[in-house]
C-alpha cells in the first residue's frame, strides 16, 4: 500500500462505528481527502487530540486502490485552534468555510492556491476574530475566483468592454454588466461594493479585514448578499450555514 505524507487542515469529522472517525480534510498535496482514523475515540490512541476540526496537521496516510477513503496512519499537530472553541461565531464561520471547501473541491485534486488562500483566511480570522465577516467575504470571492466561478470584475460580461468609472450592474446571469447591456434590468452594484470586490484582488485576508473596518454596514451587507447569491448559484442551493453579517 502506498504511503503519503502531507500538511492538511481538518474540516469535519464524523463518528464511525464504536471507536473510529471519518475525517475530511483539505490537504496541500492531494486536495480534499476523506479518511478513516481507526481507534481514535479510544481513551488511549495514537492520534491524541489531533483530530479536532480546524486543526492544522501533518498527516501520514495509506491509500488503498479503488477506495475513496484513505487510512490515517499518523497525525502530528502543527497548529491547534482549541483556544477558539468557545467562540461561537468563529466556529460558525469556520464551519461555513469548511463546508464550502468540501462543496467546491473535487476529491484528490491538489490546488495549492486554494490551500494557501484557505489557510490564510483561517489564520486571519483566528488572529483577529473581530474581522471574521470581512475574512468570510474575502474567502467567498477567492473561492469563486480560484474555482472559476467569479464573474469578470474588470469588464462587462456581455460586450466585454472594460469598466472605467461608470456604474456596474448585476445581470440576470449574475455577470457584471455595463448599463447598455442590462437594458435597465438587474440591480446596480454600488460603487463601494465594486471597490471592495476589486480590493480583495490586491490584499491578503488579514489586510482586507483591516480595510473593511472603515466600510459602512450597508456596504458590508450588500457585499454579503452579492457573494451569497454567487455561491448559491454554483451550489444550486443555499449554503447550509449562513454566518450572521
Ligand atoms: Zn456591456
Amino acid at each position: 500500500m502506498p504511503v503519503f505524507e502531507t500538511e492538511a487542515l481538518i474540516l469535519r469529522t464524523y463518528n464511525l462505528a464504536e471507536a473510529d472517525k471519518i475525517v475530511v480534510c483539505l490537504s496541500r498535496s492531494a486536495g480534499l481527502i476523506r479518511g478513516v482514523a481507526k481507534g481514535c475515540r479510544k481513551l488511549k490512541n495514537r492520534f491524541g487530540a489531533a483530530l479536532e476540526p480546524f486543526t492544522l496537521i501533518n498527516l501520514t496516510y495509506y491509500e488503498k486502490e479503488n477506495r475513496e477513503l484513505v487510512s490515517f496512519r499518523q497525525v502530528e499537530i502543527l497548529k491547534s485552534r482549541f483556544n477558539l472553541s468557545a467562540n461561537a461565531s468563529i466556529l460558525t464561520g469556520f464551519s461555513y468555510m469548511g463546508d464550502l471547501l468540501v462543496d467546491f473541491s473535487p476529491p484528490h485534486q491538489a490546488n495549492d492556491n486554494l490551500y494557501r488562500m484557505a489557510l490564510a483566511c483561517f489564520e486571519a480570522a483566528s488572529e483577529t476574530p473581530e474581522d471574521l465577516d470581512a475574512v468570510l467575504r474575502y474567502f467567498e470571492v477567492w473561492l469563486l475566483k480560484l474555482e472559476g466561478f467569479l464573474p469578470d470584475l474588470r469588464a462587462c460580461g456581455n460586450c466585454h468592454r472594460a469598466f472605467s468609472d461608470e456604474a456596474v450592474y448585476l445581470g440576470a446571469d449574475l455577470s457584471l454588466r455595463c448599463l447598455e447591456c442590462t437594458n435597465g434590468k438587474g440591480g446596480a452594484v454600488s460603487k463601494r461594493v465594486y471597490a471592495q470586490l476589486r480590493t480583495t484582488e490586491k490584499l491578503s485576508p488579514a489586510k482586507f479585514g483591516e480595510e473593511m473596518r472603515e466600510v459602512p454596514k450597508a456596504t458590508k451587507r450588500e457585499m454579503a448578499e452579492l457573494t451569497f447569491k454567487l455561491i448559491g448559484r454554483v451550489l444550486e442551493r443555499l449554503p447550509r450555514i449562513r454566518p450572521a453579517s
